[in-house]
């Protein structure tokens, strides 16, 4: 599927048809649950609204922020659509991070599965190959599979138009040939 014709199936499926009357944008990427909203969320989503937005795709990091995620999408029902994913960059200490490794995308997996009815995308996923962040070939290759293992997840989730991707705006890097052109291969946001 085309990234336009991406963007009109979830409009469709989730904005135009319940407010066919209204114009306005989809924020298909943010970052909503971060603590730095905590004290005036409600003030946000207000602002946000008036701004002309009609619905937000809430993305994760990491397993610590899923919960929290869910508990939007619930408070703001029709609005926040909730994605879970493992992010490429992990933090592992305030001002420490390293490249996302296959045992934190075990610890994300039962709560991805707890929620799958309610996930609009498996997000947020990607590759960063950012030297800080990632020293050497090993590194790389786990973050590929930490990649690969999510896109998997996807395609089997729902149908590739129900549950895409939504990517790590650093990954500049391109996809893993072994999912680069795979038949049925979930679409990115
Ligand atoms: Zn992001």
């Amino acid at each position: 599927m085309r990234r336009d014709d991406l963007f009109a199936e979830v409009a469709r499926c989730f904005v135009i048809e319940r407010r066919p009357h209204m114009q306005g944008y989809i924020d298909c990427h943010c970052h909503i649950s971060a603590r730095d909203f905590d004290r005036d969320i409600d003030e946000v989503i207000k602002n946000s609204q008036k701004a002309g937005l009609l619905a937000l795709l809430a993305v994760a990091e990491h397993a610590g922020e899923f919960d929290r995620i869910i508990d939007l999408s619930q408070r703001f029902p029709g609005f926040i659509f909730p994605c879970l994913g493992v992010h490429p960059v992990q933090e592992v200490s305030p001002g420490q991070q390293r490249g996302a490794v296959l045992q934190d995308l075990d610890a994300a997996l039962p709560l991805i599965e707890r929620y799958r009815d309610h996930l609009v995308a498996i997000g947020e996923v990607g590759l960063d190959f950012t030297p800080r962040y990632v020293s050497g070939d090993a590194e790389k290759d786990n973050q590929r599979q930490v990649l690969i293992r999510q896109a998997q997840l996807a395609k089997g989730t729902g149908s590739p138009s129900k549950c895409p991707f939504t990517v790590c705006g650093e990954a500049h890097h391109p996809p893993p040939e072994r999912t680069r052109g795979r038949k049925g291969f979930a679409p990115c946001l």
